[in-house]
């Protein structure tokens, strides 16, 4: 069995505090073998991370966190952004005309991003967009305390579970992970299509060292540092990122 972690934010979104590298490094070391960069509507930390991935001796899937016009969507195994604002099922219909597959991140809850269970059912009630949307996450780390009625609501639903992390701090990653039979990116693409997934869940309790973590973190990040090689003292310039990128992702929530 190899496992994964499907769902990881970079400094290429507003809200994440970690480069490519420190993620890359964090998902080897503790012993992933596939990770998904899923940055906000924004992809080019995961192709980034998609070429530098085997230098860590993992994979790692080219992915984005899509906002659609209902909520937030893992779009996975796609090169570039699908247009976000769409409907879900819109937004399922061009993931799928990238190639790509698609899971839905904390689902069912009253947190801004959070799909309804009725989009969901209206996702799968039409033919295009069910043939892509794969996945759901029964457990998601960083919202950890809405785990329970993501579980209880996704029993009957024709969808792979999944627990991930969500990381939007470098020591997070895997905190939620997957199993599945094999250890390549496409192994787990054919097992979320195959429903042959096991979700591990985070096995602590989500803890103020998260938020504190995350805001000092954020309180350098806006400063121009990352985490980098699990120390928040690299400048973010050295992940080739402009002041005027990291103002324009700040707008983008
Ligand atoms: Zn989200
Ligand atoms: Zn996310």
């Amino acid at each position: 069995m190899g496992t994964a972690d499907l769902h990881v934010h970079t400094i290429y979104s507003y809200d994440a505090t970690s480069t490519v590298r420190a993620v890359l490094k964090q998902a080897a070391d503790t012993g992933l073998n596939v990770i998904a960069i899923t940055d906000h509507d924004e992809i080019r930390g995961s192709l980034e991370a998609h070429e530098l991935a085997p230098k860590y001796g993992i994979e790692s899937i080219p992915a984005v966190e899509v906002s659609t016009k209902e909520g937030h969507l893992l779009a996975l195994f796609v090169e570039t952004v699908p247009p976000r604002g769409l409907t879900l099922i819109d937004t399922l219909i061009q993931i799928g005309k990238l190639g790509g597959i698609a899971i839905v991140p904390h689902p069912f809850n009253s947190l801004p991003g959070s799909l309804s269970m009725e989009s969901v059912m209206g996702a799968l009630a039409n033919p295009r967009a069910k043939a892509v949307l794969k996945g759901i996450e029964t457990h998601n780390m960083s919202t950890q305390a809405f785990d329970g009625i993501a579980q209880k609501l996704s029993i009957y639903l024709p969808l792979a579970k999944i627990a991930s992390s969500d990381a939007h701090v470098y020591w997070a990653i895997g905190g939620g992970r997957t199993e599945f039979p094999g250890e390549t990116a496409q192994d787990i693409r054919d097992a979320l299509e195959q429903m042959t997934t096991v979700p591990i869940p985070y096995a602590g309790e989500f803890s103020t060292r998260t938020i504190f973590s995350w805001l000092h973190r954020m309180t350098l990040r806006k400063f121009g540092y990352a985490s980098d090689n699990k120390s928040a003292t690299q400048p973010i310039g050295t992940q080739k990122m402009s002041q005027s990128f990291i103002q324009r992702t700040k707008r983008k929530k």
